[in-house]
């Protein structure tokens, strides 16, 4: 090996390797990131729709967990809208698994310089759903997904509070 090659092999072995959110698969509303299929499988078995919700499932097309997942995703989608009575107009969101909210938490800290205990938030200037796997049920996926409709709907962002009722409003009534 001549010795520019063997810088070039030591430089590689110096980089570090990509951390998180390795894979991405994509449906209608939404672009899902995850690092590994365990954390895929695991939040699978967290997201738990519920019986009416489920019915919806049937009509999709289900081969793999990701399939699942994203089937999952935008049926909670389509069921926030109708709870909010909004419908915006493409409507493209990411949503990205992170293993527990020390994840979460180092993400918002990495972009905000902010610690904070959040087991989720919404980017609103990413447009990105960052997720605890660990704590990702129905009411906490269904509020933030809250968040990135009414940050699409509207024209003009409403203010903090109002923002924050309308995802617990979809929160609140997304199993019904
Ligand atoms: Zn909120």
């Amino acid at each position: 090996m001549n010795r520019l090659l063997f810088g070039i092999f030591i430089l590689l072995l110096l980089c570090p390797l990509p951390s998180a959110a390795e894979t991405e698969g994509k449906s209608r509303y939404v672009t899902l990131r995850y690092s590994d299929k365990e954390l895929l499988h695991d939040f699978n078995d967290e997201l738990i729709l519920g019986r009416k919700l489920s019915y919806y499932l049937a009509n999709k097309t289900i081969v793999t967990v990701e399939d699942e997942v994203l089937a999952k995703l935008d049926t909670i989608i389509e069921k926030a809208e109708t709870v909010l009575d909004m419908f915006p107009d493409k409507l493209h969101i990411t949503v990205v698994l992170l293993p527990t909210k020390n994840e979460v938490g180092a993400m918002y800290f990495a972009k905000y310089g902010k610690k904070v205990n959040h087991i989720a938030y919404y980017s609103l200037q990413e447009d990105t759903i960052y997720i605890s796997v660990d704590d990702a049920k129905l009411k906490v996926v269904a509020h933030e997904i809250g968040h990135a409709i009414v940050d699409h709907y509207f024209q003009v962002r409403p203010p903090y509070t109002i923002h924050e009722l309308l995802a617990q409003f979809t929160e609140k009534h997304v199993t019904e």
